[in-house]
C-alpha cells in the first residue's frame, strides 16, 4: 500500500510560555519565512519572498521594528528572497535601531544583496546593518536567549551532475530551559542529529525528491531525526 502523502498546512506554530515560533511557510523553490519571539526578543529566520506580507499579517509595525536580528541558514533564493525588501521596509518605517544579520561565512548572496542595497540606499539609510558571517560554531548570547549555530551539509547540483557545497547552517535557540532546533536545508548530517536530540522542538526539512537526492533529507530520515526531539515539524516538503 502506498504511504499517505505528508500534507502540510502553514503556518506552523509552537509556543511554550513566551517562547514562540511561527513558520509562515517553507516551500522548496518558493519561500521560507519564520518568526521567533520571546517577551524580550524578535528574530526573523530565513526571510524568503512574502516575509513583509506575513509579518504585517501577524504583528504590528512597532513589533516589526523590534526585530533585532535575522538568521540566515544559507543563500538559496527560497531562504533569502525577502532580505532586500525587509531592509528597504525598515528604512521606509524610519528604523533607528541597528539590525544584525547572521549568515554562514562565504554566503555570496547575503554579501551581494547587502552591497547592492547600500549602493542604492546608503544616502537615506536610517539605521545600521551589522553583517555577521559565522565560521566557527560559537554560541551567540542575546541575554536570556542563547543561539548555537551549527554547520550542516547542504549541496547544490551542477549541470554535469557534480555537486557543490553551499555554506549552510542550522541554529539552535535556547531559552528558559527550552530549545528549538532549526536545521535549515541539509542532507543527512551528524551535527543535525546531535543538535535535534532532546530539543523541545526540532524543525527538520524533508526536501528530498527521491532516495538519490544528495541535497536534502528524505521523509524517512527527517522523521527519524525529528522523533529524537520532544516535538517536531517536517518542513520544506516538495509538493
Ligand atoms: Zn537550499
Amino acid at each position: 500500500m502506498s504511504k499517505k502523502k505528508y500534507s502540510q498546512k502553514y503556518p506552523l506554530v509552537w509556543q511554550k510560555d513566551d517562547f514562540y515560533i511561527e513558520i509562515f511557510c517553507s516551500i522548496p523553490n518558493i519561500a521560507t519565512g519564520i518568526l521567533l519571539s520571546t517577551d524580550e526578543h524578535k528574530f526573523v529566520i530565513d526571510p524568503g519572498d512574502g516575509i513583509l506580507r506575513d509579518l504585517n499579517k501577524n504583528i504590528s509595525k512597532e513589533e516589526i521594528l523590534d526585530i533585532s536580528d535575522i538568521f540566515i541558514s544559507h543563500g538559496h533564493h527560497d531562504h533569502v528572497g525577502g532580505v532586500w525588501s525587509f531592509l528597504t521596509y525598515m528604512s521606509v518605517l524610519r528604523r533607528q535601531k541597528p539590525l544584525s544579520i547572521y549568515f554562514p561565512k562565504g554566503c555570496r548572496e547575503i554579501l551581494s544583496i547587502h552591497n547592492a542595497f547600500l549602493e542604492v540606499y546608503s544616502d537615506e539609510l536610517t539605521y545600521k546593518i551589522n553583517l555577521i558571517g559565522i565560521e566557527k560554531q560559537r554560541k551567540i548570547n542575546k541575554g536570556s536567549l542563547i543561539i548555537e549555530p551549527f554547520k550542516v551539509n547542504h549541496n547544490e547540483m551542477n549541470e554535469d551532475g557534480s555537486s557543490e557545497y553551499v555554506p549552510s547552517l542550522g541554529y539552535k535557540f535556547n531559552y528558559n530551559q527550552k530549545s528549538i532546533c532549526y536545521g535549515g536545508d541539509t542532507a543527512y548530517c551528524e551535527n543535525l542529529v546531535k543538535m535535534s536530540k532532546d530539543s523541545d522542538l526540532a524543525i527538520i526539512e524533508a526536501g528530498a525528491i527521491d532516495e538519490n537526492d544528495e541535497t536534502h533529507l528524505t521523509m524517512q530520515q527527517a522523521e527519524e531525526i525529528g522523533k529524537t526531539a520532544k516535538e517536531y515539524f517536517l518542513v520544506h516538503v516538495p509538493d
